[in-house]
């Protein structure tokens, strides 16, 4: 079905246009901004699905992987509870710098902790380190979703939730005739969320695409 508009309206900017104005996560874009780097944040309506899913599940040990400027770091850390944790996941030593502002400034500094480097490494420490998570949110450089998704299920504690945004890659995923490494990797990383029997699927198509899967297999909490 096509999306339709009603003047100006879309059914995003509709649904945005209910909440209250968000401070904190205004901020983030602002800050984006006057950085001159490029805000691809998770879209709004992703962001308060993301609270909703932590308070909802009563998640307290959240993984995201990509923080940029801690927009969905925010939207994951301001549902957990008093003694949760959000760890997160950045290539780049400047965006985890502003991501800890943000968070700091958001009242939520003291339950970030930020790890520096390639995803794939800092995957690597927390297995090492027994870490185990309640949700996961991946949302980083897509042509490792395939691997990212089995780091996470690896950490998983049983019933845990991941998340991963940008599962549509702008139409990419489904046009066949493109075959680079992300495309190729979000069709696999697509095809394990829906068919793979240690997960529960879902895949919502507002936006870029958002996936969704709790984890079946793993240790109990
Ligand atoms: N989740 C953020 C939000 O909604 O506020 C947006 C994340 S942005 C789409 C992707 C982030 O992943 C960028 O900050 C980028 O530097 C980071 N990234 C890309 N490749 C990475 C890698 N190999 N390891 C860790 N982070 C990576």
């Amino acid at each position: 079905m096509e999306e339709w508009t009603m003047g100006e309206w879309t059914p995003n900017t509709y649904f945005d246009s209910l909440y209250e104005s968000d401070r904190d996560l205004e901020r983030v874009a602002e800050r984006l901004q006057a950085e001159g780097m490029r805000d691809i944040s998770v879209a709004a309506g992703y962001g308060r699905l993301l609270t909703f899913l932590v308070a909802a599940t009563g998640a307290r040990r959240v993984l995201e992987i990509g923080a940029l400027g801690g927009y969905s770091g925010i939207c994951l850390a301001r549902a957990l509870p008093e003694d949760g944790r959000l760890v997160s996941l950045e290539l780049k030593r400047e965006y985890a710098e502003l991501a800890r502002e943000n968070l700091t400034a958001a009242g939520l500094g003291d339950k970030a902790e930020y790890r520096v480097g390639e995803a794939a490494a800092s995957l690597e420490e927390l297995k090492r380190e027994g870490a185990r998570f309640d949700f996961f949110f991946i949302d980083a450089d897509k042509e490792n979703y395939p691997h990212y998704l089995e780091a996470c299920i690896a950490l998983a504690n049983r019933g845990a939730v991941i998340a991963a945004d940008n599962t549509l890659l702008g139409g990419k995923t489904i046009d066949e005739t493109r075959q680079g490494p992300s495309a190729r990797a979000m069709r696999h990383f697509n095809q394990t969320i829906a068919r793979d029997e240690r997960l529960q699927g879902v895949h919502l198509s507002a936006f870029d695409g958002l996936a969704l899967a709790r984890v079946l297999s793993g240790m109990p909490d």
